[in-house]
């Protein structure tokens, strides 16, 4: 049932270059209907463990023979950074999904591509082909991706997703941290370019690039999410306890949910320099240093958690400072969004439509109460665009 796959056949879905693995790790299905699971490992090319992860799972599906409902499919991310294991190659992968970068695609041919695009190109192709498979008798009933990453620095496990009702159902059943609005700070992620489209899309984090459990952290989040994602039953897993065991021992003392509420960026040769030993989820204060530059000391804006510091030479996020939110705020979103009562929201003052697209709505800076970020968080809306005039927020598409 499980085929290691050479090349997904046509242009775009193989290798990029000769030498390379194929872009497909493996794929498994019982010719059942159900979902389309996806995993990609790898998107940064110093991030392999979930390849690794993936692998194990596809043959442990092989070897215990397990009735799936729907498809299993493990991909590669970025085949010429994995080779030469680094992040990327010139440009992020996981930060060019986005509208500009895709109508690129569109308006060149693709020996114009450069190499992390090229990978772009064919991740798309890959996806839009695996979307049209049929399934089972029909078509896979819905997209599930768990998109696999690793930390430069020690880490606990956690989990970054769009905050659609969708993604809740299968991000909590992981019980790892799970943080909220990390979208809205970083631009052209894989996992924003899936949410959008209205697919359930998770990034998991691991633990560190080479630390002895992260591959044990990644192969117990794929085994949990095709049990939560409905592809398989929990009595079929073989161990899923010790799976379960693996995330609970990784995650102990660390908080359940956390919002993003600042993003340091850096810019290339502005010397950013994280201080040593700041961890994930680590508290800091509001004025405390946390790392330097070469304008001097870089200190915390805010009071909250530490998440992300940056210990590797590449990338453009410095550190992000997050918030705990309590589990009530969560059951109270998910009840705002199923009243109806969003539709009261352009009422307000200071808040209007956008002609034209009605998903969007402009705040006017002026105008508006101080809690609107919130309000329009629990209602379901990210933050789109900021300029002087005010905000744009967009509805996230809840199913
Ligand atoms: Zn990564």
């Amino acid at each position: 049932m499980r085929h290691e796959t050479a090349s997904l056949g046509g242009a775009g879905g193989g290798p990029s270059a000769p030498g390379l693995p194929s872009r497909e790790v493996g794929r498994y299905d019982c010719g059942l209907t159900g979902p389309l699971f996806l995993t990609v490992g790898g998107l940064h090319g110093n991030e392999p463990a979930g390849i690794t992860a993936s692998q194990r799972v596809l043959a442990g599906l092989e070897n215990a023979g397990i009735k799936l409902r729907g498809r299993y499919v493990a991909l590669r991310g970025n085949l010429a950074a994995l080779a030469a294991d680094q992040r990327f190659v010139e440009r992020d992968l996981n930060r060019i999904w986005t509208p500009a970068d895709l109508d690129g695609l569109q308006n060149r041919i693709a020996e114009e591509d450069g190499p992390d695009e090229g990978e772009l190109r064919e991740l798309l192709n890959a996806f839009q082909r695996l979307f049209l498979e049929p399934c089972g008798a029909g078509h896979c009933a819905e997209v599930v991706l768990l998109d696999l990453h690793s930390t430069s620095g020690p880490s606990t496990p956690f989990l970054c997703m769009a905050d659609t009702l969708q993604n809740r159902r299968v991000a909590f059943a992981l019980g790892v941290p799970v943080i909220l609005g990390l979208e809205e700070a970083l631009e052209g992620t894989l996992l924003d370019f899936m949410s959008e489209a209205g697919h359930v899309a998770i990034a998991f984090e691991g633990g560190a690039h080479d630390g002895p459990d992260t591959i044990d952290s990644h192969e117990a989040a794929i085994w949990q999410g095709l049990v939560a994602a409905g592809l398989l039953d929990a009595r079929d897993v073989p161990e899923l306890e010790r799976h379960r065991g693996v995330l609970e021992h990784a995650c102990h003392g660390a908080p359940a949910i956390v919002e993003v509420r600042h993003r340091q960026g850096t810019r290339p040769g502005d010397g950013f320099r994280m201080d040593p030993d700041w961890a994930n989820f680590q508290p800091v204060e509001r004025g405390q240093v946390v790392a330097q530059n070469l304008t001097g000391e870089i200190h915390a804006p805010i009071t909250g958690r530490l998440l992300l510091p940056r210990y590797q030479d590449q990338g453009d996020d410095g550190f992000f400072i997050t918030r705990d939110v309590r589990p009530f705020w969560l059951r109270l979103s998910a009840k705002l969004r199923r009243s109806g009562l969003g539709a009261l929201l352009p009422y307000l003052p200071g808040v209007k439509r956008v002609a034209g697209d009605p998903r969007r709505l402009r705040i006017d800076r002026r105008k508006a109460r101080f809690a609107v970020r919130q309000l329009f968080h629990l209602f379901g809306f990210r933050r789109f665009r900021e300029d002087e005039w005010g905000y744009e927020f967009l509805r996230r598409p809840d199913r």
